[in-house]
């Protein structure tokens, strides 16, 4: 271990100046991993942001703008990531506009508390929506996973579940997510109930940006930290004007006086409110400058280069890691896609028996040695490690390659 330089040498790294050794992260944008690779225009326009300071409400204003261009949406926001997005969106349904209920979260006596969920969307992340002071209702069985029937929740056990509590349904967008988005809005609606789509990670394709809004979802949360390229810790709220106002209202420092507030129009309607609510339930999830900045030039560039750019360049580099994984004994290399959005992983079959190593082993070791290498063991039961290009490096696939044949030779 490197310790920190005093001598603020800066021909190492930073991560070397405070002894933290770095990953080769051949798994995914993972939050655990911290993310992914930032590029270089990203940030510099970060750094450029802190020399300056602004009315956040004004850039939050602006990003509004710039987020709707980007997605369809009416009104767009940046927060600290999907999950505080959720956090926030959740708790705009429960108070809409209303500043006193705003102040009163996550207390929701009296006020419509419930967040209707298809049971297979359930996951860890709705923390975030129960963090607003709702309790999720879970609706349907979803037996398809278990193999003893072919269903999952249905539009009308939704329409069914929905009373006079609910304040939203949570929807977890994905490629197996059940029943279609389209007839969830088309039930909520008609209930006058919100949808609020979690789309965390479902970009690429970049077109995702739009469809959950063109299909009618009212908040649309997306990660800013997963393939967008921006800070780890941002992501996006999008959807109708008055449920994003409400959110704002919740994360937003708004310590001012009500008459000297003069709130930028893209973003609040002040004829719309009897007053100004203090720190909301939102304020722990706050959002700097720099973060705004970076995600908003980020989310240019995601959209600039294009899907197919993206998986030209993403496919070439993992070309030249199965390039350098091939003749192993007793390996078995090639390149597998996303089946939705052609995202190309390299897929190493491992003889298990005649190496005498698991896969989990060669995920462990590779983890465990220097360079830490991490990998995706989701598939190590069928012998299988994958290596994905969504956060490496140039030039990371060489290591990857070396140790691999340096741990399978070894044996
Ligand atoms: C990653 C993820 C989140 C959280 O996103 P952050 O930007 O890290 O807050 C939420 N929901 C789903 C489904 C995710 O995959």
């Amino acid at each position: 271990m490197t310790d920190a330089d005093p001598t603020g040498n800066r021909n190492t790294t930073v991560y070397e100046r405070l002894g933290v050794p770095t990953v080769i992260n051949a798994h995914t944008t993972a939050t655990r991993l911290s993310g992914g690779i930032m590029r270089p225009e990203v940030a510099d326009a970060m750094r450029e942001a802190t020399q300056w300071t602004v009315d956040m409400a004004t850039l939050e204003a602006r990003a509004s703008e710039l987020i709707a261009g980007h997605t369809g949406a009416e009104a767009g926001y940046v927060t600290s990531g999907a999950a505080a997005a959720l956090l926030l969106g959740t708790a705009a349904c429960v108070t809409g506009l209303d500043p006193a209920r705003m102040n009163r979260l996550p207390d929701t006596t009296g006020m419509k508390n419930e967040v209707v969920v298809p049971r297979s969307h359930r996951n860890f992340y709705d923390h975030a929506v129960r963090a607003a002071g709702v309790t999720l209702v879970e609706v349907g069985l979803s037996d398809r996973f278990a193999g003893a029937g072919v269903r999952d929740t249905e539009a009308w056990e939704i329409a069914a579940a929905i009373t006079d509590r609910t304040a939203a349904v949570l929807y977890v967008a994905g490629p197996d997510a059940r029943p279609p988005l389209a007839e969830v809005v088309t039930v909520a609606h008609a209930a006058g109930v919100p949808v609020l789509v979690d789309a965390a990670a479902q970009l690429p394709p970049a077109a995702n940006l739009r469809r959950f809004v063109a299909e009618g979802a009212d908040l649309v949360c997306f990660s800013g930290g997963k393939a967008i390229g921006g800070p780890q810790a941002s992501g996006i709220l999008c959807g109708r004007r008055d449920l994003v106002m409400a959110a704002a209202l919740q994360h937003l420092d708004q310590d001012i006086l009500w008459e000297q507030w003069n709130p930028p129009p893209a973003l609040f309607d002040k004829a719309r409110l009897p007053g100004l609510p203090q720190h909301g339930i939102g304020r722990p999830a706050k959002v700097g400058k720099e973060a705004i900045v970076g995600l908003l030039t980020a989310l240019d560039l995601f959209v600039a280069e294009g899907d197919d750019a993206r998986i030209v360049r993403w496919t070439a580099q993992m070309e030249r890691l199965a390039d350098g994984l091939r003749g192993i004994p007793h390996t078995a290399v090639r390149i597998v896609r996303d089946r939705r959005n052609g995202t190309p992983t390299v897929e190493l079959t491992l003889d298990e028996a005649a190496l005498g190593l698991d896969a989990l082993e060669l995920v462990r070791r590779l983890q465990d040695g220097r360079p830490s290498v991490a990998a995706n063991p989701s598939r190590v039961q069928d012998g299988i490690v994958l290596l994905a290009p969504v956060a490496l490096r140039p030039d990371d696939e060489r290591t990857i390659a070396e140790r691999v044949r340096a741990i399978l030779s070894a044996g």
